[in-house]
């Protein structure tokens, strides 16, 4: 397909890489190959640190996290990109390599749905998306599983939880999504999210879905803080 505009725009500013900001080549979509093969892949297992995190908490069939993640690494300066630097693209194109990696693991043969974690309606007008859809697309197309968006609503907008205690954090998620019943009732689920810090709003998402009937849920994040 012929696009001049966006050739020209291409050429007098080139899009750049994320992880070394040297000029994307034609052949690349949003990492250069040198950054995309160089991704810090690591997919946890269910007997992995994440699992631990929720132990005793949530029921959760399986969780993964794509990339192990350090500050001032490549994961952190993709997932700021995504973020904070509104790259839509990007974030889709992480979701379709997570999809890649995941279509590996017997695990995901069995998911029929995706459910991205929701944002509060206000974030999202402020926002102007919400990361995790973008990563849920990327990877229900490398899937082939449908994701649903409309099935869980985010009923309360948490404030900032950096500089609260680890309990505090927990009690301050409690109960903060509803989702519709009939939906999800029956089956396996995989929310996907973006960063894992605490595990609090991820752990309240899962159970509410679980609340609502879906037979399992299982997690999938880009990295783990
Ligand atoms: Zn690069």
């Amino acid at each position: 397909m012929v696009r001049p505009l966006t050739d020209i725009a291409n050429l007098l500013f080139p899009k750049v890489c994320p992880g070394c900001q040297r000029p994307l080549l034609k052949s690349e979509n949003e990492l250069c190959i040198h950054c995309q093969t160089g991704l810090p892949v690591r997919l946890h297992l269910t007997s992995g640190e994440l699992i631990q995190r929720f132990y005793g908490r949530v029921l959760l069939t399986e969780a993964h996290t794509f990339l192990s993640f350090s500050r001032s690494g490549l994961s952190q300066r993709i997932l700021h990109e995504i973020k904070y630097g509104g790259n839509r693209e990007l974030a889709i194109e992480m979701g379709r390599l997570f999809g890649e990696k995941c279509s590996e693991l017997e695990l995901y043969k069995s998911i029929d749905v995706i459910v991205p974690v929701p944002l509060h309606d206000s974030k999202l007008r402020l926002r102007g998306f919400n990361q995790s859809e973008l990563i849920a697309k990327g990877l229900g197309e490398k899937l082939g599983v449908p994701v649903e968006t409309k099935a869980v609503t985010r009923l309360v907008k948490t404030s900032t939880q950096t500089k609260k205690s680890r309990t505090e954090r927990w009690k301050n998620v409690e109960r903060i999504f509803e989702t519709s019943q009939s939906v999800l009732s029956g089956k396996h689920v995989l929310v996907v999210d973006d960063v894992i810090t605490t595990g609090a709003t991820l752990e309240s998402c899962v159970q509410s879905i679980l609340d609502a009937g879906a037979k399992k849920v299982s997690a999938g994040c880009l990295a783990m803080a």
